[in-house]
């Protein structure tokens, strides 16, 4: 990471690791605790991945990390959420700072309605990181090299973001959001609008984007691809994080019977 923000530069306050959050309870419409004092920690070059049935608070929770329910209208966020030992978790936290180190990555691709190119240094340009052409060129070529994505349309750059295949255009945006130079990088469902082939190259892209040293944090329903992509796993059930591990652990030698039960079938 480059860039030196009020949020990086901050004093730790007792932690390790890259990101961890501490008793964290999100609750909506200022009644309904959708996720329980959750505590999980997060470190560089590691994958993890969030499962458990539908409904069950992993996405709130992957919210919480960038502070993105904070856009949502009467949703209140609780506990401490330590950002290189840094509670992020107040209101002075400037989100225009911490989301250039924390990306994201929705479920559906969300191209800009530009070219390839600007897709990439849209941010950057907003930012002020680029001074020059030679610059832009290099930002563009080695995002898109880090997101596999380079071989595919180092030739066509100027064509529209639009005209890529679904797989394509997700691996544009987690290129873009990889020119940011984030140290964190948050997946809500990333291949559950694509085809089969298309998930395995974005997994391929995740797991060679953790051998870089960034921080990826996924969530799946999908309980082969948490296998294939993750270090560690985290199992969520009814708000609650039950259970979390390492993923041959979680997989292998299940302990909680919840989580036992979600991975023989026995729920959704
Ligand atoms: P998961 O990702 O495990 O499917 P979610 O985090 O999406 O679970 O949802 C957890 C709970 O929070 C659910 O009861 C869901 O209806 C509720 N919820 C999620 N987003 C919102 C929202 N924006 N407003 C109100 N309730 C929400």
């Amino acid at each position: 990471m480059t860039d030196t923000t009020a949020t990086q530069a901050a004093p730790a306050q007792g932690t390790d690791h890259l990101l961890q959050t501490q008793d964290v309870t999100v609750t909506y419409d200022l009644t309904h605790e959708a996720l329980h004092k959750t505590s999980l920690s997060f470190d560089a070059g590691q994958v993890t991945a969030l499962i458990g049935p539908s409904g069950c608070g992993k996405s709130t929770f992957l919210r919480c990390l960038n502070l993105m329910n904070r856009e949502i209208p009467r949703c209140v966020v609780g506990g401490q959420i330590l950002y290189h030992g840094h509670d992020i978790n107040t209101p002075k936290e400037n989100l225009f700072e911490l989301r250039k180190s924390i990306g994201m990555v929705f479920q559906q691709p969300t191209p800009f309605r530009k070219s390839i190119r600007e897709n990439i240094l849209f941010a950057p340009k907003k930012h002020g990181r680029i001074h020059s052409k030679d610059e832009a060129d290099e930002l563009v070529e080695t995002s898109l090299k880090q997101a596999a994505l380079w071989d595919e349309v180092k030739d066509k750059l100027k064509q529209s973001a639009h005209a890529l295949s679904g797989g394509q255009q997700q691996r544009l945006c987690i290129a873009r959001t990889l020119a940011m130079k984030p140290d964190v990088v948050l997946y809500d469902e990333p291949c559950s609008a694509l085809d089969p082939i298309s998930t395995f190259s974005i997994e391929e892209t995740i797991r060679s984007i953790a051998e870089s040293g960034i921080c990826e944090i996924i969530v799946t329903h999908n309980m082969e691809q948490a296998t294939r992509v993750s270090d560690r796993t985290a199992f969520f059930y009814v708000g609650d994080m039950v259970e979390t591990g390492t993923t041959q652990q979680i997989f292998s030698a299940p302990r909680d019977q919840r989580l036992v039960d979600y991975l023989t079938g026995r729920f959704g």
